[in-house]
């Protein structure tokens, strides 16, 4: 087999030190891939220090302040790119077949539509690419296989629906924890801090998704994500309340069988299997202890997670909609993290913003980073008012 060449995007976040941490097992391993490109927004000195140990031969910053401080920390010869035509430069390269975009926000966008218009093979961490762009990203018409996500629900639907007919789909489920908010009564959720919203009962993960993932806004994303990958129909993808986070999803078949997926929480296997698919290897990072597991499953109660409605319906309604979505999240997110808004403001805000959106269609990308700035406009507005 020959070494798969490979471009990290995100490579300082929550899934980029896990990517690492994958690659380093792998390399110990011998298996054939090698670190051409590593890219961040901010933080150099993790990125230089990856790039320098990988032999990475091109680095992507967020600005030309992180460009220039970089460079001091790398070999002469290693490229330096920096903004969003940076990421798509380091995409595009003859020697990268594999793109893993662990970027965070609607910024992973450019970098997913360059890797697919390039040809190459795309492991998907950033959910928003999907969320934001999921109409452009279809345009592209890419190869199903091309796209491999690493979002651990979508990893498990992709490996379920390998040689399953599509017509012989009933319905895709995928599961959510709930959240660390599960268990409080509703109205306690207006005094619940930061802090608390950052202790996912489940999974450790980036500040953003880890409070998406209380508000259950991740999981309507989700459901954006698993349309744009698998789905013709939005009737045919559910949600279940699932406090274990151990079925990571199902597939429902039309003769009654439910095929699932189950495994433990720890996103370095699915990581693991974006990076060697289709070969499987063995000695994983963790292990499912199969006796004794309980597994619980229920529907999504319709009134707790007011969120998780506002942001599914932006996704049926498609356009520039969730685009704006996804910003005034970001925003009101980081305003809730910062202790400027209460949690039940997150839910307003998006509510808010979206109620006085006017859909356009999203069919350029400048449309939809348009309709971004807007969102985000308007949810820091909504922020002022709410102190
Ligand atoms: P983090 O916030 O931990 O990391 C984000 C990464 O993106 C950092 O490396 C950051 O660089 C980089 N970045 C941010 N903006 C830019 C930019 N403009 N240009 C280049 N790089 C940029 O996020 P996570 O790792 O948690 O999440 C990454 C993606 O994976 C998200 O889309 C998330 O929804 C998805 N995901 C994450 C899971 C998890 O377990 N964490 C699970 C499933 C999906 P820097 O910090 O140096 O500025
Ligand atoms: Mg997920």
């Amino acid at each position: 087999m020959n070494a798969r060449r490979l471009a990290l995007l995100g490579a300082t976040g929550s899934i980029g030190v896990q990517t690492l941490d994958v690659l380093r097992t792998l390399k110990a391993e011998g298996y054939p891939l090698s670190v051409t490109a590593l890219a961040a927004g901010t933080r150099v000195e993790p990125l230089a220090a990856a790039a320098r140990e990988l032999g990475a031969r091109a680095v992507g910053v967020g600005g030309p302040d992180e460009a220039r401080a970089i460079r001091t920390l790398l070999p002469g010869d290693v490229e330096v790119v920096h903004g969003p035509s940076g990421l798509e430069q380091l995409t595009r390269r003859d020697d990268v077949d594999l793109v893993l975009n662990a970027v965070v926000g609607a910024a992973g966008l450019r970098a997913t539509l360059a890797a697919l218009g390039a040809g190459k093979l795309l492991g998907l961490a950033n959910k928003e690419s999907l969320v934001v762009g999921g109409e452009l990203v279809r345009a592209l018409g890419p190869d199903p296989e091309a796209i491999i996500p690493v979002d651990s629900e979508h990893a498990a639907l992709f490996q379920l629906l390998q040689g399953v007919e599509r017509s012989e789909v009933e319905r895709l489920w995928i599961t959510a924890s709930g959240g660390a908010f599960r268990d409080l009564p509703p109205a306690a959720l207006a005094q619940v801090t930061a802090a608390q919203a950052l202790a996912h009962p489940t999974w450790q993960m980036g500040p953003r998704i880890t409070v998406d993932s209380a508000t259950l806004v991740n999981k309507a994303f989700e459901v954006i994500e698993a349309y744009h990958l698998f789905a013709e129909d939005w009737a045919k993808i559910d949600v279940l309340l699932h406090p274990q986070s151990i079925i990571h999803a199902l597939v429902e078949l039309v003769d009654g069988t439910v095929l699932a997926q189950l495994g433990p929480h720890d996103m370095r296997i699915p990581i693991r299997y974006a990076l060697t698919h289709p070969a499987r290897l063995g000695q994983p990072p963790a292990r499912l202890p199969l006796g004794g597991q309980s597994l619980d499953l229920a529907p999504m109660p319709p009134d707790r997670y007011p969120a998780f409605h506002t942001v599914l319906e932006a996704g049926t309604t498609g356009g520039t909609a969730p685009a704006v979505a996804n910003a005034a999240d970001e925003v009101l997110v980081a305003a809730f993290l910062e202790e400027r808004i209460s949690f039940p403001a997150i839910a307003e805000g998006l509510d808010d913003v979206l109620g006085r959106h006017r859909v356009q269609p999203a069919d350029r990308v400048e449309a939809v980073e348009a309709a971004d700035g807007w969102g985000r406009a308007e949810a820091r507005r909504f922020v002022e008012r709410a102190r």
